[in-house]
């Protein structure tokens, strides 16, 4: 009942002349598949050109990585939800632990952000996870149920409807060395436990919860086949098209 949803975070890489080029191949790559959706959120150079080649397209969706609450104003650097609008993007990646580690972005902040995202349009891709130091303590529930209110406080049973929440334990990000099918589906199921205190069963059945960290077409499919694992979001891996596309074609097999 939940329609799987794979994300690509290119993060600060692909010019907009490498992004051309990609699309180009993935297109014909995932031509065929068909009942999952595709998200890709390129950096903030390159989402006018895909937008415009994408051209509204139901089964590629636009996201961004980020984006500030504010409407408009003097805040060098950021960029608001309604220019992303304005680019038909759909979803926004808030809340990545490189923006919490690299960048202080707090849980009150991505919970601005959030808010925001959704009264504005968006739908929000939000990054929880834990460190491998709060792992190697047992805190991995704590953190994850701390990050989850922060981050979603004011946010409506309705309004859960159009947030994805990407569990991504931090010490799997980039690292290659990915969490195990059955520590993945743990923590999900526990997301999906806290979920429902926040709202209701019903509403916290319906939350796609999308795994992230080293996600790669060889364990793609053992990750996604975990009954809370509800897609992926994919950062290296989805920087070459047949290596995204596998894995994307790993959500429907
Ligand atoms: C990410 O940054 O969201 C991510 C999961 O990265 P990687 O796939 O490279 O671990």
């Amino acid at each position: 009942m939940r329609k799987k949803i794979i994300a690509a975070n290119w993060k600060m890489n692909m010019t907009v002349a490498e992004t051309v080029s990609y699309l180009e191949s993935f297109r014909v790559h995932v031509e065929p598949v068909n009942g999952v959706e595709i998200v890709i959120a390129p950096p903030f150079t390159a989402i006018a050109k895909l937008s415009e080649l994408l051209g509204g397209s139901q089964k590629i969706r636009l996201g961004a990585q980020n984006m500030y609450f504010e409407k408009n104003g003097a805040f060098t650097g950021e960029v608001s939800a309604s220019m992303l609008r304005e680019l038909f993007v759909k979803y926004v990646i808030l809340g990545h632990s490189e923006r919490r580690q690299i960048f202080g972005e707090t849980d009150a902040l991505v919970n601005k952000k959030v808010v925001t995202a959704l009264a504005s349009g968006l739908r929000p891709i939000l990054c929880v996870g834990e460190t491998l130091e709060e792992r190697d303590a047992g805190r991995e529930k704590e953190v994850l149920e701390t990050q989850l209110r922060g981050s979603l406080a004011g946010v409506t049973a309705a309004q859960m409807n159009d947030v994805v929440v990407a569990y991504e334990p931090v010490w799997a990000i980039g690292t290659g060395r990915n969490a195990t099918p059955e520590q993945a589906q743990d923590a999900h199921k526990h997301v999906r436990e806290v979920l429902a205190e926040l709202t209701d069963a019903g509403t916290a059945a319906k939350v796609r919860i999308q795994y992230g960290g080293s996600v790669k077409p060889a364990n793609a499919a053992s990750l996604l086949g975990q009954p809370d694992i509800d897609g992926a979001l994919v950062g290296g891996a989805s920087l070459e098209a047949l290596g995204f596309s596998e894995i994307v074609k790993a959500a429907v097999a």
